[in-house]
């Protein structure tokens, strides 16, 4: 198993979880971009978007929804903003699908 986020989610590399459940892991982004930014991720691989099937659109709902507990819990009450890079050329750099939030700070839009 060479991925990264397996290796958080089973324990290997150490990481600040916030939220955790069956299904999802949530940690801190080691080069944070926002005063709060968290990953979360399924804990079974599923390498992009991309490669996301039918049948998990269930998880793909627990992801979001795990999401919007972690920006309840760290208390961004003025809005947050959710990020799922897919691919290359959309800043995808880790191949285990995860998604951002980040918070704590005024969001600009369109994103880079
Ligand atoms: P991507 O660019 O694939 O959308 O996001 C990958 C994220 O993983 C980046 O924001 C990067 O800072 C974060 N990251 C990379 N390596 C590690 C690590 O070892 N631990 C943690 N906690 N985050 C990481
Ligand atoms: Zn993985």
């Amino acid at each position: 198993m060479s991925c990264l986020f397996c290796k958080i989610a089973a324990g290997e590399i150490p990481a600040r979880i916030v939220y955790e459940d069956a299904d999802c892991l949530a940690f801190a982004d080691i080069s944070p971009q926002a005063p709060t930014h968290m990953l979360v991720i399924p804990r079974e691989h599923i390498q992009s978007l991309e490669q996301a099937a039918a049948e998990h659109a269930p998880l793909l709902g627990a992801l979001m929804s795990a999401a919007a507990t972690v920006a309840r819990q760290a208390g961004l009450a003025k809005g947050y903003r959710v990020v799922l890079n897919t691919g290359a050329e959309g800043g995808q750099t880790v191949d285990h699908l995860h998604l951002h939030v980040l918070g704590g700070r005024a969001m600009h839009w369109p994103p880079g």
